[in-house]
């Protein structure tokens, strides 16, 4: 099933010194359940892709469907991971994991001990931010937005400032919520390493900006 569904997404920005493409003319689709990884050099739109999927950038031009809706906006259904981690400084991992919700803190338990147990952040309910590692905070930035099982999880550079160790335990973490949820990813990362490894299907932006040049399948190759 056709999850996402791109079709001559152009994406300009003005400046003062003229008008940079950052996108053109892309056509991308998506299925349920894949992991996608979009490589590529830096400046070649990657980030602005994902913003756009997200809903956190509307000023583009072409049409962008999460099954078969436009996307106009941010919403709980579209997971969205930074390269930092983003977590509220003054709340709890269990608070900042379930700070997303508007209803009663009681009707999530459940569910945010199952996402505690996912990220393996188990004893770590009642720490704050400050007392965990770059790895352990972007695991809690990962439940978060896992919390209301979101159709995509959109993922930029998420593992980029972290460590090598941490880094491969991440990609591992991450490849079991995959197996688990089925959750669709579309992972951003400059790691053509990060990207072959992690992917059901690899993305290649080209180097001249904001085209896709080609879109490679590989064979699953995950457990
Ligand atoms: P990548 O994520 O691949 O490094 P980006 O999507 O961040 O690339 O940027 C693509 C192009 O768009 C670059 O030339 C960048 O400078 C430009 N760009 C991105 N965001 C903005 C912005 N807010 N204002 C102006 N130019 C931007
Ligand atoms: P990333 O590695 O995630 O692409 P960047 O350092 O390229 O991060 O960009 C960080 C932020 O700055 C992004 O939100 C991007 O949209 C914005 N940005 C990138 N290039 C420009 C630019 N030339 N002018 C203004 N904002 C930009």
């Amino acid at each position: 099933m056709t999850l996402l569904q791109i079709s001559k997404l152009d994406r300009s920005f003005e400046t003062g010194k003229g008008v940079t493409k950052a996108l053109e003319q892309i056509d991308l689709n998506v299925n349920q359940g894949e992991f996608i990884t979009v490589i590529g050099p830096s400046g070649c739109g990657k980030s602005t892709l994902l913003k756009i999927i997200a809903g956190l950038d509307t000023s583009h031009e072409g049409s962008v469907l999460l099954d078969n809706q436009k996307v106009s906006g941010p919403s709980i259904d579209k997971g969205f991971i930074f390269q930092e981690p983003r977590l509220f400084p003054w709340l709890t991992v269990e608070k900042n994991i379930a700070a997303n919700l508007p209803v009663k803190e009681n009707a999530t338990q459940g569910r945010v001990r199952e996402l505690i147990n996912l990220v393996r952040l188990e004893g770590f309910e009642n720490a704050y931010p400050k007392e965990l590692s770059g790895g352990m905070a972007q695991r809690v930035s990962i439940a978060r937005a896992l919390l209301r099982n979101p159709k995509v999880l959109l993922l930029d550079e998420p593992f980029g400032a972290l460590d090598a160790f941490t880094r491969s335990h991440m990609q591992e973490v991450l490849l079991d919520i995959w197996q688990k949820n089925r959750t669709t990813m579309i992972f951003v990362t400059h790691d053509i390493d990060e990207a072959i490894y992690l992917a059901s299907r690899v993305v290649i932006m080209n180097p001249r900006p904001g085209t896709i040049r080609e879109v490679i399948p590989i064979e699953l190759n995950h457990p």
